[in-house]
């Protein structure tokens, strides 16, 4: 830590006690995967990449959270072909990426830390029986294991980029079916209270004709929801946007190609 940001900037010490407090064993052992994953840290481009969802490893202490092996590679525990994506983009671009080491089901790495869904009991209509009825220090755990690391970790690249017109990309996937309903977009641009970065790549992706580009949709960035871009974007004043990509376009290595090629065209 290079003392420009630190935990304490988000660990809301009033809602749960500091790690150190907690009395709960590390979550994850020693020869457990780091809870981030840092790709060409040196990258050259004004931008860095973020992939909160990009795995759904789980930390050996929580098992499978009671679910099938199947369930856990649905859109529920993360976003399938997104780090794909975001790994060859950070290739093509010479772009530092981030990328979130575990499920989002053992802790989401993009919701604020008084959401219920930061460690979600149930998620699309499916209860997930290892994060029911918590204790505090359980979910300490998580925090301290995977949530603030990674969140720290952010902060330092920030922190040490030397580049004053840097950008924040952030890189999910979404389910082609919600509850029922079909999303037509095959690729959603979200913005908060700051729309320059979405404004900026709208036009450019528009003009792939066989796209429809949602605007803010199926999601926008909300305060309540997202923590990732609010707190690193919006916090320092760095042009954001949140990248989503229909999951049915990310299912072979071609289609992830062409995501690739797309975004690295207009970035
Ligand atoms: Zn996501």
């Amino acid at each position: 830590m290079n003392g420009k940001t630190g935990w304490g900037d988000w660990w809301p010490s009033a809602l749960v006690p500091a790690p150190e407090e907690s009395g709960a064993p590390p979550l994850l052992e020693p020869d457990e995967p780091p809870p981030f994953e840092i790709v060409n840290p040196t990258g050259q481009a004004n931008a860095l990449l973020i992939c909160d969802h990009a795995s759904n490893r789980l930390p050996r202490r929580l098992g499978r959270l009671g679910l099938t092996d199947d369930q856990l590679q649905q859109h529920i525990a993360w976003d399938p072909g997104a780090a794909a994506v975001a790994r060859g983009l950070s290739a093509r671009l010479d772009v530092p990426l981030i990328l979130g080491g575990y499920s989002r089901l053992a802790i989401d790495l993009n919701r604020p830390l008084a959401s219920p869904e930061l460690i979600a009991a149930e998620s699309a209509g499916v209860r997930i029986p290892g994060n029911q009825g918590l204790s505090a220090a359980e979910r300490n755990a998580r925090l301290a294991a995977l949530f603030l690391p990674y969140h720290q970790a952010i902060a330092e690249l920030l922190d040490a980029h030397p580049n004053p017109e840097l950008r924040l990309i952030s890189l999910h996937s979404f389910t082609p079916w919600l509850a029922g309903q079909l999303r037509p977009w095959s690729v959603g641009l979200a913005y908060g209270r700051d729309p320059r970065l979405a404004q900026q790549l709208r036009p450019l992706l528009a003009q792939q004709a066989d796209l429809l580009v949602g605007d803010n949709q199926p999601y926008g960035i909300e305060d309540s929801y997202d923590f990732t871009l609010p707190t690193h974007g919006e916090g320092r004043g760095i042009p954001h946007v949140m990248i989503e990509i229909r999951q049915d376009g990310l299912q072979t290595q071609a289609q992830i190609a062409r995501w690739v090629e797309r975004l690295a065209c207009i970035c």
